[in-house]
């Protein structure tokens, strides 16, 4: 009888050391949010995005480009749509893109700011978050980033201004022949849980995803990005949010 006792005893015991040890687990995993952040737009392949988030309803960012909008009328339809997509917040990327030459757009520091001052007038950008053409540079709640020198002060008198200057912790890279995506969906679902566990990030727990509006013009059944967005949520530690929501 003592014996039975003893057993069973012991049994409960396992059983609760189990419980208690995968709770713990669920503690210690912290939740992790993720940006999905997209630059350069409207671009060919605006429209995908806008359709795939539309469907997925999930929060994204978009970093757009004045003189894109202004392009033609295809494009300018384009920025309306994500005008109207209720998940879709609009930021500055400056209006010129710097014409891609970088280093001297930056040197002419009055010209860079002016340049993105235009392009939030233009586009009637609600918020004053901005991302630099061509630079990885953070100016956030007092903290602060660069990749290179040159733009540091631009960034400096955005940041002056009231600008929040957001940059990014990963990059989905795409080839420049057709925009087609690089790493493949599994590679950028490994990455983002490896950054969401790490101190890798500007921020613990936040984790920034650079994508490019052109890279998505395959349509919504067959476009990587929803592949990205399904196994992404199929994690129910993650979280989508949108730039303004960024700790600082
Ligand atoms: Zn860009």
């Amino acid at each position: 009888m003592n014996r039975v006792l003893v057993v069973l005893i012991a049994v409960f015991l396992t059983i609760s050391e189990v419980l208690y040890s995968q709770k713990m687990l669920v503690q210690t995993q912290d939740k992790c949010f993720v940006y999905l952040t997209f630059d350069d737009g409207p671009l060919n392949g605006s429209e995908n995005i806008n359709d795939i988030i539309l469907k997925e309803k999930i929060k994204i960012s978009v970093f757009m480009v004045g003189e894109h909008v202004i392009k033609d009328k295809q494009m300018d339809t384009y920025a309306k749509y994500y005008d109207q997509n209720p998940y879709i917040d609009e930021y500055n990327h400056s209006f010129t893109h710097a014409n891609d030459h970088y280093e001297a757009f930056y040197k002419d520091v009055d010209k860079s700011v002016k340049d993105i001052l235009y392009n939030q007038t233009i586009l009637k950008l609600p918020y004053k978050i901005v991302r630099l053409p061509g630079r990885n540079m953070w100016r956030l709640g007092g903290r602060s980033k660069n990749d290179v020198a040159n733009g540091i002060q631009t960034a400096d008198q955005l940041a002056a201004l009231g600008y929040k200057v957001v940059g990014w912790d990963i990059e989905w890279q795409h080839r420049p022949v057709d925009g087609s995506p690089i790493q493949s969906v599994t590679e950028m679902y490994t990455a983002v849980q490896r950054l969401c566990t790490s101190d890798k990030t500007f921020t613990k727990n936040n984790v920034v995803m650079l994508i490019h509006d052109e890279m998505f013009q395959k349509n919504w059944e067959e476009s990587e990005l929803k592949q990205l967005i399904d196994v992404l949520r199929s994690n129910s530690n993650y979280i989508f949010e949108q730039m303004r929501f960024y700790p600082q």
